[in-house]
């Protein structure tokens, strides 16, 4: 790949952590993170293809050789964070992928995953996201057991398998800094919707893994680490952990009732989506945003979407169980 001419918007956080910003659909979208200790770095989630000149510019501005990249830790792999690994991983020459003994084998062999992708996108719009995937060499992955640690530097990074948002999901504990990288499992919270009260957070149920109550497990899971910061794809640290928590974990409870209250109406999905619309603007006035309902709504618009699809696909999944 020939030298990028872009330019990375970099944030930098305490403890050798950085965000940059991967320029999926718009900026402050989706964050990748880099971990630096003593010499070595790794990437937590990547972005799609098109990040992958922003991450690699990223490198250069940091000052990090490409050969000192260990580890691209893929906490799942949902297109938006693991599209663009194989790409990468052919920019990084001593970098193992690591991933849920799930999500591994779709970056080994993407089709499935391309499948699925489409039947949420459609063809031409996936083509536009996402492009060609390329697939990564079974010898450059890595499987994570849960618990796991790896070494990056002198700093220790444990893998903790998160089901709920995804089933093949895990987020990387770095507990001597008070600190979590955890993919969608903690939510989304856009700076843009930050309050009087602090960030605004609201939980990602896209298809097809949503689970509500191994969800809430895996968000307990994360809080006995008690941690001070939290790193999300969309979009980088937050911290207050227990109030986000709370505010997480009861959107969770509500957006699993919604969708059951709407299982029989005629549109389901648009009484899913207003219900959901409801709920965000009442929440966003009780933590004193100021942002009108129609700003949020557009701020939110993806979300809608996706979460709808997936808490239709949560409630046909259950009822093939019960039948
Ligand atoms: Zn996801």
């Amino acid at each position: 790949m020939p030298a990028a001419p872009v330019k990375p918007t970099i944030y930098r956080h305490p403890h050798g952590i950085s965000a940059i910003d991967a320029e999926y659909l718009y900026a402050g979208h989706a964050a990748a993170h880099l971990i630096e200790d003593s010499g070595r770095a790794a990437f937590v989630d990547v972005g799609t293809n098109d990040s992958i000149p922003y991450l690699l510019a990223a490198l250069d501005e940091l000052g990090i050789p490409r050969a000192a990249v260990d580890y691209v830790l893929l906490t799942h792999v949902h297109l938006d964070h693991a599209g663009g690994a194989g790409r990468l991983m052919q920019e990084l020459p001593g970098a193992r992928a690591v991933l849920h003994p799930r999500g591994a084998p779709h970056m080994q062999d993407p089709s499935r995953l391309i499948a699925g992708s489409k039947a949420v996108y459609g063809e031409a719009r996936f083509r536009e996201l996402y492009g060609e995937l390329e697939p990564i060499p079974r010898e450059r992955l890595q499987i994570a057991a849960d618990g796991e640690r790896l070494t990056l530097g002198a700093r220790t990074l444990e893998l903790l398998h998160t089901p709920g948002h995804a089933l093949h999901h895990y987020v990387v504990v770095d507990a001597a800094h008070a600190s979590i990288f955890t993919g969608d499992t903690f939510g989304i919270s856009y700076r843009a919707l930050d309050t009087p009260r602090g960030n605004f957070i609201t939980p990602s149920t896209v298809p097809t893994q949503f689970d509500p109550e191994q969800h809430l497990i895996s968000i307990d899971r994360m809080l006995a680490y008690r941690p001070e910061s939290m790193y999300l794809m969309h979009f980088s640290r937050v911290t207050g952990v227990p109030r986000l928590a709370e505010l997480l974990k009861a959107q969770i409870r509500e957006l699993a009732a919604i969708a059951r209250r709407r299982a029989q109406d005629a549109d389901r999905a648009q009484a899913i989506r207003a219900d959901m619309l409801a709920l965000w603007i009442g929440l966003a006035r009780r933590e004193g945003s100021t942002l009108d309902a129609a700003a949020l709504e557009r701020a939110l618009a993806g979300d809608l979407e996706l979460n709808t699809q997936g808490l239709i696909a949560w409630l046909d999944r259950d009822r093939e169980r019960k039948s």
